[in-house]
């Protein structure tokens, strides 16, 4: 990436948020960056030394001594923590008592192949296309998706891989090879299955491209922002008339490629009853239903408190959905930035979730939080959490739930 290159060793934004698009790459890059730091451009000066804190969103300008020797003392605490995590890179995840949970890897660019392998992830949950195409002038050909999809199977050595069909729009539009609409209200707008189904074009060649990997490795097709049946109905007519024009021509693809829906849209959520029996699988993106549950805009560090995953809605709904996919017999699997932040590990499986997907550098923590949870005992508390009133009550029943 440009950044790597140019030898850029942190970020500081002046704007957005720890879940916007910026700062899912940035944690992809292995960058330290921290956000909304709205007075950075007046007190940081060109030339001045910084410690950009990007675990705990600090910026110091003008460290001192005691402030560098601070920091390597953290540093060295951190690389203790992580020669003992990587003993649990061969475990097994398991609760304490003993119950088998999935962690599949968020990956964003190749290079989170390879830290996939490494943290022992049981596939890629997530893979967001859409970086194929940021940051270019040219929208990249079937042959160029081929390569790189069958490269990120090949990479996973048999593992399954989910690859999300392209997901631009809102705050991920810096893909001047793609048509994007001048829209007030981009969150709200033509983003993701709607600009595909919009583009077809963009959306056959991606299919073509993801089928003719699919004869490499296991491989899923997640789609992202469906709030209709009907969407779910023109992309299966896709993927049916790209199937048969590759088979037509001879073309080797895998004998059977499931189909899944992100459930990120509260509608989608609210009526997945309905929805559930036209997909194979379903993946929950918290980091879009928060923000459209909550009406705030995950990437506005402005709102402050308000964006809380802890909210008592977004906690009934993930509880519906999971107890819906589990009536259903569909595999569900939640790919939000919710799933490696060990703070909600204790809450996730207490609704009820087993597949977790998430960034690579995430899993081992969240693995050796789950082997000191005992399943059963958190399966009892789910009525307490879900008969909270407020965020900070949810957060006192999981406080006492691990205490
Ligand atoms: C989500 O919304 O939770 C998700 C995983 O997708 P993205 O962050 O790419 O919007
Ligand atoms: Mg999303």
């Amino acid at each position: 990436m440009p950044l790597a290159e140019n030898g850029v060793l942190g970020a500081v934004l002046t704007n957005g948020s720890t879940l916007s698009h910026s700062a899912i790459l940035a944690r992809s890059l292995r960058l330290p960056m921290v956000v909304g730091v709205d007075d950075a451009l007046g007190s940081i000066a060109e030339g001045d030394l910084i410690l950009v804190d990007g675990e705990h969103g600090e910026v110091v300008v003008h460290p001192n001594a005691q402030d560098i020797a601070r920091y390597r003392t953290w540093q060295r605490e951190q690389v203790q923590i992580g020669k003992r995590l990587a003993r649990l890179r061969e475990a097994q995840t398991l609760t304490r008592d003993g119950v088998p949970i999935r962690l599949y890897a968020n990956a964003e660019m190749p290079a989170d192949v390879a830290r996939a392998r490494l943290s022992g992830a049981a596939g890629i949950g997530l893979y967001r296309t859409e970086f194929l195409f940021l940051q270019r002038r040219e929208i990249p050909g079937e042959e160029e998706q081929f390569l790189a999809y069958r490269d990120l199977v090949l990479g996973m050595g048999g593992l399954p891989v989910t690859i999300r069909t392209l997901d631009l729009g809102a705050d991920k539009a810096d893909a001047s090879g793609v048509a994007l609409e001048e829209e007030p209200n981009p969150a709200l707008g033509v983003r993701g299955v709607r600009l595909a189904l919009r583009h077809p074009q963009l959306m056959i060649t991606q299919l073509r491209a993801i089928l003719r990997a699919s004869s490499y490795g296991p491989v899923r097709i997640l789609v992202p922002m469906i709030t209709l049946v009907e969407e779910i109905h023109s992309v299966r007519r896709m993927l049916d008339q790209c199937v048969h024009d590759l088979r037509s021509t001879g073309q080797e693809i895998a004998g059977q490629i499931e189909l899944g829906a992100m459930i990120e849209v509260p509608a989608a959520a609210i009526a997945l009853g309905g929805l559930i029996r036209h997909v194979d699988f379903i993946s929950i993106g918290t980091n879009d239903l928060v923000q459209y549950v909550l009406a705030a805009d995950r990437a506005n560090d402005h709102l402050g408190t308000l964006y809380d995953p802890l909210h008592p809605a977004v906690i009934k709904l993930l509880s519906q959905i999971l107890a819906i996919a589990r009536r259903a017999r569909r595999p569900v699997s939640l790919c939000g930035e919710m799933a490696a932040d060990t703070r909600y590990t204790a809450l996730l499986l207490a609704l009820g979730l087993e597949d977790f997907s998430m960034h690579p550098g995430a899993l081992l923590e969240v693995r050796d939080t789950i082997a000191q949870l005992d399943h059963a005992e958190l399966l009892r508390h789910a009525p307490a959490l879900l008969r909270a009133s407020s965020g900070a009550r949810v957060a006192g029943v999981l406080q006492r739930m691990q205490a």
